[in-house]
């Protein structure tokens, strides 16, 4: 059976800053449906390389296809693109005047120009879909640091993306609000949503990723099942990077 085509297809991904280079050639294809879980030491190009995947930050090199589009060519609508790429960041980026409803709302009238109820309703839907349909009309402050996480990822979800892309999703949660993110991730795996996932979160690679992916200094150095990766690593920049983390 032919493999269905990659939502998201990159190659011979570049990107300086001045005279440093971060990403040095990074060839990286997503399935439609598959959660790729991307380890690696701090400064290692994690952040950049999703960064690069809608443009956030511009490539010195290589190209990225998404969900059929060249993102790099000088004519695409990279609003669009951004539309179908939900992006969800350590520190949630909420607006903190605006209540949850509010947050979620913003980008459907904004980026989508939904009229009101039809806003109010994507929201309403999408905050369910988090465990959060008591909380709209909740602000950040009033809410903890798991449930502004998930406030974010209904924010991403409302938007009705082709891929999730999730940077350190959980790190800057206490330990006891980890888990129920990862239960709205794990959720959103089991509803067949193409993830990229940097995280520490070992636990959760294991149960849920397709692949693991591990970066370092700019270069994906191995990749494979979990079991693989973490059970017997081919390098030693993952071996000592895995034990590290166990
Ligand atoms: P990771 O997410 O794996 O920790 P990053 O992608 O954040 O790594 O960073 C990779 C390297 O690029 C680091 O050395 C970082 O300091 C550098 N870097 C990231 N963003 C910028 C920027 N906007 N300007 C200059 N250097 C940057
Ligand atoms: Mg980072």
């Amino acid at each position: 059976m032919p493999r269905a085509a990659p939502v998201l297809s990159i190659r011979g991904l570049r990107k300086s800053f001045g005279a440093v280079e971060v990403l040095r050639g990074i060839d990286l294809d997503v399935a439609p449906g598959e959660l790729v879980f991307v380890i690696g030491p701090s400064g290692s190009g994690k952040s950049t390389l999703l960064r690069c995947c809608n443009r956030l930050e511009v490539p010195s090199d290589g190209s990225i296809h998404f969900d059929g589009t060249d993102i790099l060519a000088p004519g695409t609508d990279i609003n669009g693109v951004r539309r179908r790429i939900g992006m969800v960041f350590q520190n949630f980026n909420l607006y903190p005047h605006m209540t949850a409803a509010g947050n979620v709302t913003l980008a459907l009238r904004q980026v989508l120009k939904k009229d009101r109820r039809e806003a109010d309703a994507m929201a309403a839907a999408a905050l369910a879909r988090v465990g959060l349909a008591e909380k709209r009309d909740a602000y950040p402050n009033e809410l903890s640091g798991g449930q502004q996480q998930r406030v974010a990822i209904a924010r991403a979800l409302a938007l009705e993306p082709k891929a999730v892309l999730f940077d350190e999703p959980t790190s800057a949660l206490d330990p006891e609000l980890v888990g129920s993110v990862l239960a709205v991730m794990r959720d959103l795996r089991e509803a067949g949503m193409t993830m990229v996932v940097v995280s520490h979160e070992m636990g959760f690679a294991r149960a849920a990723a397709d692949r693991v992916v591990v970066m370092d200094q700019g270069v994906i150095v191995e990749q494979g099942p979990p079991a693989a990766v973490f059970g017997a690593p081919q390098h030693a920049r993952t071996r000592a990077f895995v034990e590290q983390l166990v």
